[in-house]
């Protein structure tokens, strides 16, 4: 090696010494070869002077001084040996001169290749890699700028000492396996941490060359670093991240799913596969999707796929997974473009939902069963109204049977008129099994049944329902109803519940008011283009400001044996129908409540 552990740069001239030293030695040895009678080839030791000269590393002083003594040698000759020369003098001069222009050949050469090594390693320098050289006994022997920078010591500050001491290097392996590496291939490549100057930890990605002599001997390492602390921070923080995700996508069993438009190549988040309940060894594919689609949604989904291939900016789908052994699992994908160019892709969420519509069908159920309860508990109240609905046409029936018997017992029977009388049983009869019919059809316990409706008739059957509760409380009933009729889509029955229930609070809530002034409104009319209205209005104790968010919250009652759940059940009712249920209070004593519904689509052309 010819790298100059001794120099604070590598190249720094310090001819001074050499030179003086040089001189002092031409100096003694043109002396004793010029004036002593010594008979040996003394001159052969400007060989010294020639090597301390070409130490310095200048050419045209090595070759000067390699003329100079040859000169001088030439010039002790001539002086020492007058002109009697004997075979051996002239041999000892040739020897001296052969020895002395060999050397200078050998060291002109060894400068020429330092030469060429300094402006590598002075290209080096300008690099902005930490480019640090260092023996076979880890000795630094080179240190560039860049290194300067990184470690924060300078070459002359560095170079001499053991590179792994002075940086404190820790890699994740042994530095003797890396060495043994490096000897074995010549090269290692990896990360190392180290500390700076300034004891600062960096990591450092490092990459070695070993650099061997010409007879194949290691004789150095060359290593080239760079700082990737903020990379590795930045590693970091996007696998923290990453977790963070993947964590969340787990907990809310949401997997991402992103879809190139271009080729359908997609990509798949853990939670996707998990999902799917595909292994992650497969390659994710619409084929692995349709694979596991529910056979009936096939077609949504087909549908689905179709508008994501052309392109729709945004997708929103809730599907049924099948899975090999028969289990099913609800899911919801939602996704949106992005970017428009070629390279586009749909970028999607998918959620397991499958909890959520098990315990939403589980609500569904007991929603269903308690607004039965409720409607049965209604039934009951409404016993006396009801079984007076029954008798009244029943005795009607029995008069007017009777009216037949003595039309027909007459000498000459008037069958004109018992026919009248037998009409008039029929209606009556006909009327008692109409109110057992809807008695019944609200006492019974079934799922909903869609159809259109006139909300002036559900109104009207309400009424009748409850007619002889509002005459037993002595309430004057006065109707308003729309001129057109209100259709809307939904369930006879549970609508007829809503209005019943309303009712039968209002009544409720007028029950400590003196009986004249016990008045209930019911409206039917059109709330805008696309909806219709009930308005229950009474003359009761009304409602109080703090109450009319919880109103129709579940459980909440101002009544002694009140149970709470009626306009919570109105609410979900009503609600579930696509409406609005809301109170308000009036300037007069007395409350407004009032539901919208939307009205069935062939009647908001007709408004
Ligand atoms: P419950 O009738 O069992 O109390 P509801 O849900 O039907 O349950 O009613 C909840 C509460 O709303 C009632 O306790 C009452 O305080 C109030 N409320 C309902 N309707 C009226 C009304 N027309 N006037 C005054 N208050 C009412």
């Amino acid at each position: 090696m010819v790298l100059n552990p001794g120099s604070t740069r590598l190249w720094r001239e310090n001819a001074g010494l050499p030179y003086a030293v040089a001189g002092a030695v031409a100096l003694v040895v043109f002396a004793i070869d010029a004036f002593t009678p010594l008979d040996i080839a003394i001159a052969v030791l400007y060989v010294v002077v020639v090597l301390l000269v070409a130490s310095t590393g200048s050419r045209r002083t090595t070759t000067a001084v390699a003329y100079g003594c040859v000169a001088l040698t030439l010039l002790a000759f001539a002086l020492s040996h007058d002109e009697h020369y004997s075979g051996g003098a002239v041999a000892r001069c040739a020897v001296s001169l052969l020895a002395i222009v060999t050397t200078a050949m050998l060291a002109l050469r060894d400068q020429a290749n330092t030469a060429i090594l300094r402006e590598r390693l002075e290209l080096l320098d300008l690099t902005h890699d930490a480019i640090v050289a260092h023996d076979m006994n880890d000795r630094i022997t080179f240190w560039n700028q860049g290194a300067e920078k990184l470690y924060g010591w300078t070459a002359a500050q560095a170079i001499g000492q053991p590179i792994h001491e002075l940086t404190r290097t820790h890699a994740a392996i042994s530095l003797e396996d890396i060495r043994r590496e490096v000897l074995r291939s010549g090269g290692w490549q990896g990360e190392l941490q180290r500390v700076r100057k300034d004891g600062e930890t960096v990591m450092i990605s490092s990459r070695w060359a070993l650099w061997r002599d010409l007879r194949g001997q290691p004789v150095a390492i060359l290593a080239t670093n760079n700082d990737i602390t903020d990379r590795k921070q930045v590693e970091h923080a996007l696998r923290r991240s990453e977790a963070f995700l993947s964590d969340a996508q787990r907990l809310s069993h949401t997997g991402s799913i992103a879809t190139r438009l271009a080729d359908g190549a997609m990509w798949w988040s853990e939670e996707t596969y998990r999902i799917f309940e595909v292994s992650t060894d497969v390659a994710p594919g619409i084929e692995q999707i349709v694979a596991r689609v529910h056979p009936e949604d096939a077609a949504a989904v087909g549908e689905a796929q179709h508008r994501v291939l052309t392109g729709e900016p945004y997708v929103d789908i809730q599907f049924r997974l099948l899975m090999p052994d028969a289990r099913v699992k609800h899911v919801h994908y939602v996704a949106h473009l992005v970017a428009q160019q070629a390279d586009a892709e749909y970028v999607g969420a998918l959620m397991d939902i499958t909890e959520r519509v098990v315990a939403q069908d589980a609500l569904d159920r007991s929603t269903a069963e308690l607004a039965h309860a409720t409607r049965v508990t209604m039934l009951g109240e409404l016993a006396a109204s009801i079984a007076h609905e029954v008798t009244q046409p029943l005795a009607a029936i029995v008069t007017a049977g009777d009216a037949a018997l003595r039309w027909l017992d007459r000498p000459t029977p008037d069958v004109a008129e018992a026919r009248q009388s037998i009409e008039q049983m029929t209606r009556d009869a006909k009327r008692s099994t109409d109110v057992i019919r809807r008695i019944r059809g609200m006492a019974r316990k079934r799922a909903p049944d869609e159809a259109v409706l006139d909300l002036n008739m559900v109104v009207r059957e309400s009424l009748d329902l409850v007619r002889r509760e509002l005459e037993s409380q002595k309430v004057d009933v006065e109707t308003d109803y729309s001129a057109a009729p209100q259709r809307v889509r939904g369930d006879r029955v549970q609508l007829q519940q809503v209005v019943v229930n309303l009712m039968l609070n209002a009544v409720q809530a007028m029950s400590g008011i003196k009986p004249g002034a016990r008045r209930l409104v019911v409206r039917t009319r059109a709330f805008d283009r696309r909806h219709a209205q009930v308005v229950v209005e009474d003359t009761g104790t009304g409602i109080c400001e703090a109450d009319f968010d919880r109103l129709f919250s579940a459980f909440f009652t101002t009544k002694e044996d009140g149970m709470g759940m009626g306009l919570s059940i109105c609410r979900s009712i009503v609600e579930a129908h696509g409406g609005r249920i809301w109170a308000e209070s009036r300037e007069h004593p007395g409350a407004v409540m009032q539901f919208v519904l939307p009205l069935h689509e062939e009647m908001c052309h007709e408004h």
